[in-house]
């Protein structure tokens, strides 16, 4: 199981602690989606900053950005970054600006930093359009799709802006990518959790597709807006959960602990689960590769299509303007941001979390949880709860630590005879 890349921090001058540079850059090159998802959290959710925005990435933003990149990995000696691709829908910029705008980011990192390049898109455009997988392959740009499961959790919640279902777009856009010679592109799926379907046929679903990787995404909430199965006014836990006595339904739980008993009692492994293996990387000595568990410093950041530098971009379902830091690529460096306080509260380990998650005996693994989904203004500190997924994450690393227990003790001593 792959571990985490050990951060370069570098101890900022006049402050005790360390600055952990970025090397993850989420670019918004397009900010208008031909998908209308009634869970998405750029549309729908309490910060409406898009409205506000232009729909494209123009070059002049992105070789800026490109600038800023290589000047903040020369400065951190980092040897690779990663450049997210994202909306909206990125695609829709279309095969001729997205050209440009992969052009001139590539020319800005020539010889100073590797850039990994991906796109996160809902698929669409690449069955729409045969000119750009060409253009994504000629600068090895690794696609991600987004896929619900079955047609029928896809097309509940995934729907075109005339309400019919995207399911079999998505399918037919996955099969150009999947069957052919851009293959190799392919980097997997990911799927934002319906509680109400059926966990083991959403997996297998997904398995159909061979996707390399699967995201399983819990729904973005807070406790002022808790996810569907859990009612406003579900009470916030005072104290970390005991373990088998979780104070509440955990239905997202639930639905997790069967989809992992799915994956891990496969006879080969089939694909990789990010969750899953974030969860086990802490209980096997390793660090998390994910936002959605554990303790790794943050080093992500976004830039908006006109330039703003932001931070990740799920605060949007806090409040309107969550994600902002006042910052722009026009005046503003990476380095500003990495040492910008909304950036550095989410690079403190143990020490950055609220008093319950810091006195439960799973912080090392589930870092409580999310960041956005601590949000509660009732506490003490907004993001100083336990994640409002605190029940469902308990119970999911408890089952997954039961699970892993034995095997470990097994391999063990079969390396000690
Ligand atoms: S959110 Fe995670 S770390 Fe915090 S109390 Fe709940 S289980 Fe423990």
């Amino acid at each position: 199981m792959p571990m985490c890349a050990t951060s370069s921090q570098h101890a900022e001058p006049g402050s005790g602690q360390p600055v952990v540079p970025f090397r993850q850059f989420l670019l918004k090159i397009h900010s208008r989606c031909n998908l209308a998802c009634d869970y998405c959290y750029v549309y729908e959710a309490a910060d409406q900053s898009w409205r506000g925005r232009p729909r494209r990435m123009t070059a002049a933003t992105a070789e800026r950005t490109g600038r800023l990149i290589a000047e903040h990995a020369a400065r951190h000696g980092l040897r690779e970054v990663t450049v997210v691709l994202h909306g909206g829908e990125p695609l829709l910029v279309g095969p001729d600006h997205l050209e440009t705008l992969l052009g001139v980011l590539v020319d800005a990192l020539e010889g100073v930093v590797t850039p990994r390049l991906v796109v996160q898109t809902n698929g669409l455009r690449l069955a729409e359009d045969p000119r750009l997988l060409p253009v994504l392959d000629r600068y090895g740009v690794r696609i991600g799709v987004s896929l619900d499961g079955t047609a029928a959790s896809h097309d509940r919640h995934r729907r075109h802006h005339d309400g019919r279902g995207s399911h079999a777009d998505t399918v037919r856009a996955l099969k150009e990518l999947a069957d052919g010679p851009y293959r190799p592109l392919y980097t997997g799926l990911l799927c934002v959790i319906d509680m109400t379907a059926d966990p083991v046929e959403t997996y297998e679903a997904l398995i159909e597709c061979a996707p390399p990787l699967i995201d399983l995404l819990l729904p973005h909430a807070t406790w002022q807006t808790p996810p569907p199965g859990l009612e406003k006014g579900t009470v916030r836990p005072e104290a970390p959960p005991p373990q088998g006595v979780y104070g509440r339904s955990t239905p997202y739980g639930d639905w997790l602990r069967t989809v992992f008993d799915r994956w891990y009692d496969a006879p080969r492994r089939e694909t990789r689960i990010r969750l899953f293996e974030a969860i086990m990387a802490p209980m096997l000595g390793g660090r998390a590769c994910s936002e959605a568990v554990g303790l790794t410093p943050v080093d992500l950041v976004v830039v908006e299509t006109d330039g703003a530098i932001e931070q990740v971009d799920s605060l949007k379902v806090a409040y309107h303007g969550a994600p902002a830091a006042g910052l722009h690529v026009s005046q503003d460096t990476f380095d500003d941001a990495a040492a910008h306080p909304a950036f550095r509260a989410r690079q403190l380990g143990l020490d950055g979390l609220g008093s319950v998650c810091r006195g439960c005996f799973r912080a090392p693994v589930c870092g409580g949880g999310l960041y956005t989904h601590r949000y509660d203004p009732e506490a003490e500190h907004p993001f100083s709860a336990p994640s409002v997924y605190c029940a469902d994450l308990a119970l999911l690393v408890d089952h997954i630590h039961r699970r892993l227990a034995p095997d470990a003790a097994k391999l063990l001593r079969v390396k000690g005879t």
